[in-house]
């Protein structure tokens, strides 16, 4: 990583790997902010006024990033660095990435859909879509599926392949640290499928794999309701029910990747039988395939989990009733992080997550009647922002975590041949 300590005649003067190592402080603070300045970049990068001016505009020539006019001076917090460069003749313009540099692909594989966005190297995305699947027996149907999606990410943005740095996959099972699933009782079609290397086969992109959870948590750390929060839980209230735990500001995986199960805690003593074997999981009584379930016995007629918001706002009876039940138990077993973790956030993401207020009101109560008292008190429950794109939007992010390291390691000339 960064040597604070590198002369910096070196990185203006020759050796192309000490140069390198100029160009990603640069990248990494210009991937941090939307935009900023020379000024700035002299402050965060800890380099000379004289290197950061060499090697911006050797990335302006490459393409990597762009000035932009008719703003000068309104880039940065410079202060008196900005008077000190605008004494010597050079305005402090504002400097940003070029965001279509460099792109991402997430994919999200739930157990009932498949999404997928194209999101540029700020990790936004630019194009998204989302087909409904029945995932957990079509493997093979559901990896051809997804590759369709990729490949039309790219298409129908005129983005070749060259400059998407990777695709990112969350997927509704455990993932170990290697990418292999542990599908068993989660995905039963999927047992012995590693869809990593199956996808970058279909697609020609190097493939990176995690759980769906984990993406959603880490994508509301990084953009939306948990930005600045360094302690929180993401809980994902869909056909499965996951969840994602940062703690300080770290992902955390566990040994083999199954961390934050809560779906497979139990709820309710001699309850369903769960399809991980188990009985009475959390999931088994608030997944809003569950929940669906419920309604669908007592009325005698279909009810599909996308209806629930739908008949709650209707004021359908038993709906009410059957939301309160469910944030209890899901507050109950949050509980658990709770007193275990001392989270200050708790993200509700997911389908279940429309609902709003009915649901996180019980949810909150169970929360309060089961946690440490204190740590109850500590944590705020909220809705993610970023709703069913999270999940897409974090499996990118884990790509576009190496972004810095790959544009910074691309010569000139690389950079120009790929760009428009
Ligand atoms: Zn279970």
């Amino acid at each position: 990583m960064c040597h604070p300590e590198l002369p910096e005649e070196c990185i203006v003067a020759a050796p192309p790997n000490l140069r390198e190592e100029g160009r990603l402080r640069v990248l990494q603070v210009l991937l941090a902010s939307s935009t900023t300045s020379r000024p700035e970049l002299v402050r965060l990068t800890g380099l000379s006024r004289a290197t950061v001016s060499v090697l911006v505009s050797d990335l302006i020539a490459a393409g990597l990033v762009v000035e932009e006019n008719g703003a000068s001076g309104a880039g940065g917090a410079g202060g008196s660095a900005d008077a000190e460069i605008r004494s010597m003749g050079r305005p402090a313009l504002p400097l940003a990435l070029n965001r279509s540099v460099a792109y991402a692909i997430g994919a999200d594989i739930g157990h009932a859909h498949v999404r997928v966005a194209l999101c540029d190297v700020h990790g936004t995305p630019v194009w998204e879509t989302s087909e409904a699947k029945e995932v957990d027996r079509a493997p093979h149907e559901t990896l051809d599926l997804a590759a369709d999606l990729v490949r039309r990410a790219m298409a129908e943005n005129g983005v070749p392949r060259e400059r998407v740095l990777g695709l990112g996959v969350g997927i509704a099972a455990p993932v170990d640290a290697d990418g292999a699933l542990s599908a068993e009782g989660i995905m039963p079609g999927w047992t012995g499928i590693r869809p990593g290397p199956e996808l970058e086969r279909r697609t020609g992109l190097a493939t990176e794999m995690t759980n769906d959870a984990n993406a959603g948590a880490l994508a509301e750390h990084m953009y939306g309701a948990g930005r600045d929060v360094e302690d929180m839980v993401y809980i994902r209230l869909s056909a499965g029910i996951g969840a994602g735990v940062i703690a300080a500001g770290a992902l955390q995986l566990g040994a083999g990747g199954l961390a934050g199960e809560i779906g497979h805690l139990p709820a309710v003593r001699d309850g369903l039988v769960c399809r991980c074997g188990n009985r009475g999981c959390l999931e088994t009584i608030a997944s809003p395939v569950a929940v669906a379930r419920l309604l669908q016995d007592s009325w005698g007629e279909p009810v599909a989990p996308s209806d629930l918001p739908a008949l709650l706002a209707a004021g359908t009876p038993g709906m009410a009733r059957v939301v309160e039940d469910t944030g209890e138990a899901v507050g109950r077993a949050l509980a658990a992080l709770v007193t275990l973790l001392n989270p200050r956030l708790i993200v509700v993401g997911g389908d279940l997550a429309a609902i709003g207020e009915p649901l996180f009101e019980p949810l909150r109560r169970g929360i309060a009647r089961s946690a440490l008292p204190s740590a109850a008190r500590q944590v705020a429950v909220v809705a993610g922002r970023l709703g069913s794109s999270a999940e897409v939007r974090g499996a990118a992010a884990r790509v576009l975590a190496r972004a810095a390291q790959t544009l910074a390691v691309m010569s000139g000339a690389e950079a120009a041949e790929l760009l428009p």
